[in-house]
């Protein structure tokens, strides 16, 4: 049996960044040995997403930036803007591909890091710790013992909760015929989209260029929409409330997100 000091179950933005932190630059040595347990590639791996967040100054994460902004944009229904500059923060866009080879890249040589690819099935607590318990892609169960056990294995249901609303989203990576980005400026939230009945939505920019941007359709309501109604809706906003004109779609992403007050 595999043992560690820390088993570290899901390879996904939680258990990468915990990874990186107790083994990555910065942690010095004589950390605890950690073994990183992932999905084999298939249905439990999540898709390529984009990551955004706040932070002031440089981040360990730097090195993945796709592209970051000061200055902050949201419209209301009748087009009064609210310009805002957040400095000392800035707004990053990271995309999960580029995460993971930073992160596959500083760990690469650290002999106090194992990976294990296996499908979690149960974590257990025994004295002292607790037992991961894995089948590989073969089927055969593996196990790692552990000091402590990170479990980021999303839950099969949500937990009860006064409200549940959904933030559910589509966007596309758009490259236009015409310069109609401002690169400066990220529009956070733009509420010049169709409101929904039980719910609101609001358009979202991310320029990377005068020409290339990630722009979503973003919905807080109690269902997702269908992937036609994502596209009819994206469309509407790049078509008829941002009047790109002529687009092509490079790559395009969506995301359901709950947002409850569950414990
Ligand atoms: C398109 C999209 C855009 C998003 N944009 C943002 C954003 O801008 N800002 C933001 O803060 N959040 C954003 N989010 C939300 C963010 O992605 C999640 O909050 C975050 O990924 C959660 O991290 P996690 O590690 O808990 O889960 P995940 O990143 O989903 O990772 C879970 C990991 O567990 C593994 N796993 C699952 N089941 C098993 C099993 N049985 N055995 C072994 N491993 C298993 C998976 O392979 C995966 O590696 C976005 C989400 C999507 C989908």
């Amino acid at each position: 049996m595999l043992q560690a000091d820390v088993a570290i179950v899901g390879a996904g933005a939680a258990g990468l960044s915990l990874a990186h932190r107790l083994a990555g630059p910065g942690s010095g040595g004589g950390g605890p040995s950690v073994a990183l347990v992932d999905a084999p590639p298939g249905p439990l791996r999540p898709p390529r997403r984009t990551w955004c967040f706040w932070e002031a100054g440089p981040g360990r994460f730097d090195a993945a930036v796709t592209a970051s902004w000061r200055h902050l944009r949201v419209r209301d229904p009748s087009d009064t803007v609210i310009d805002g500059d957040i400095a000392p923060l800035r707004y990053k866009m990271i995309r999960s591909d580029d995460f993971e080879h930073l992160v596959d890249r500083d760990l690469a040589d650290r002999e106090d890091v194992r990976r294990v690819e296996g499908t979690v099935d149960t974590v257990e607590d025994v004295p002292g710790g607790a037992v991961v318990r894995l089948r590989d892609r073969a089927g055969h169960a593996r196990a790692v013992r552990a000091r402590w056990v990170f479990d980021s294995r999303p839950p099969g249901s949500l937990p009860a909760a006064r409200t549940t609303l959904l933030q559910h989203f589509h966007g596309w990576f758009v490259r236009t015929a015409r310069p109609v980005f401002d690169p400066a400026t990220a529009e956070l939230m733009d509420f010049r989209t169709p409101q929904p009945a039980d719910g609101l939505s609001f358009g979202y920019v991310l320029p990377l260029g005068r020409h290339d941007a990630l722009v979503e359709y973003t919905e807080f309501s109690p269902r997702p929409l269908t992937s036609d109604a994502y596209d009819a809706a994206v469309r509407h906003y790049t078509e008829h409330v941002l009047r790109l004109g002529d687009l092509e779609v490079l790559s395009t992403e969506t995301g359901v997100i709950p947002m409850t007050d569950a414990v």
